[in-house]
């Protein structure tokens, strides 16, 4: 399919392509960039006059079981599990008419996102592209140790990090600190010593799998910059003095240092911190610190959580471009590019460009100048296939 008379943003360079205005698409995969002027014969072409393409959203951070309706974290575990899966079905299809073509799973405690994963997979159903951790390792009556990954020490570690090898996951998940939506878990608290931290992400390293680590309080954050995880989500900072007041400037110059991308959850709800002179200002001074020394951020929401609805990704783009400071185009490729790069998609997906899969999002107005538009999908590909309409 030869998709013409497009404004194309490859997910990478600053501005709008002024060599291309229109991709063909074969077998899922974008073909080539090209000109409306060529011709392709007996290939079906689209017009899109008018219209901008960027490459598909990704979301770093989701949990496709959890209802976000629902404010008692144990009662998606009691759901049934038919019940469960058409609930998860109909999240990751909404998901992907919003033009989420890929997401990484953080947890959930049977297995069914990676069900999920497969179907979608297997074309069975609409949805992103998924990557599942199944159970996150937690400490005893740790941060969501409801969905079955606690352990005391590296060997019992070691057993729920196989038992997720076992199900299927695609990489690993651990909580290196407490969390707020687990009854008896306190965010500022580390959850493993250092040693403990840096031997489990070692055991799973060697097994070919990259690790996100939950982190809140700045000891948490601390370990898992020295252990080496892929992607500290939230990087709260919290400490001894209150939520987000305990930045450490070393710390920091470390996560930059390893290359460790920083996924800080920052969902749409976050729109009641814009306006709040102190709040706003709080975020914005640590956001910038943390770029200043050399951290490179991704976009996430922890959708799933209470008020966080998985298909609003775009929406969220637009409250995280104003408080850490990004540019739009700083944030597409946040959302894009950096965060194929980061979770390790990036020969398939997150840019416009040959061999790469069809993941697409077209909207009638210039994302590079205004994020809000993204949230209006003219049209999303997921590999190939039209989503919309
Ligand atoms: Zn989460």
């Amino acid at each position: 399919m030869l998709l013409r008379n497009l404004k194309i943003w490859d997910g990478v360079s600053d501005e709008i392509s002024s060599d291309y205005d229109a991709v063909l698409i074969s077998q899922g995969r974008i073909k080539k960039l090209t000109s409306a002027d060529e011709k392709v014969a007996g290939v079906p072409t689209r017009d899109y006059e008018g219209c901008y393409i960027v490459p598909g959203l990704i979301d770093a951070h989701i949990h496709l079981c959890l209802d976000p309706a629902e404010m008692d974290p144990f009662a998606h575990g009691k759901v049934a599990v038919d019940l469960q899966l058409q609930h998860m079905a109909d999240r990751a299809g909404l998901m992907v008419k919003a033009g989420i073509t890929s997401a990484r799973d953080l947890g959930g405690g049977r297995w069914l996102e990676l069900k999920i994963r497969d179907r979608i997979n297997a074309g069975e159903i609409p949805g992103p592209r998924l990557l599942c951790s199944g159970q996150p390792i937690t400490s005893e009556k740790g941060h969501c140790h409801f969905w079955g990954g606690e352990c005391t020490d590296v060997n019992s570690a070691q057993v729920v990090m196989d038992r997720q090898i076992e199900a299927g996951a695609d990489l690993i998940k651990i909580m290196a600190t407490g969390g707020s939506i687990t009854p008896g878990s306190r965010p500022v608290d580390a959850q493993f010593d250092e040693a403990t931290m840096v031997a489990i992400v070692e055991q799973a390293r060697a097994k070919g799998f990259k690790v996100a680590a939950h982190c809140h309080g700045v000891s948490g954050i601390h370990h898992a910059a020295v252990a080496g995880v892929n992607t500290i989500e939230h990087c709260s900072w919290v400490g001894p003095n209150g939520w987000g007041a305990d930045y450490d400037e070393g710390i920091a110059a470390l996560i930059a240092q390893k290359g460790i991308w920083v996924s800080p959850t920052v969902n749409s709800g976050w729109r009641r911190h814009i306006g709040n002179a102190n709040v706003q200002k709080a975020l914005a001074t640590r956001f910038s610190r943390m770029r200043k020394a050399g951290c490179r951020l991704i976009a996430s929401t922890d959708a799933g959580i209470p008020n966080v609805w998985h298909h609003e990704l775009s929406s969220a783009l637009a409250v995280f471009s104003v408080l850490a400071g990004l540019s739009n185009v700083e944030t597409l490729r946040a959302a894009t590019s950096d965060c194929a790069d980061a979770i390790g998609l990036k020969q398939e997906t997150g840019q416009i460009t040959p061999g790469l899969s069809a993941d697409l999002l077209l909207c009638d107005g210039n994302p590079l100048q205004d994020l809000t538009t993204l949230q209006k999908p003219v049209q999303v590909f997921s590999r190939g296939q039209e989503q919309l309409g």
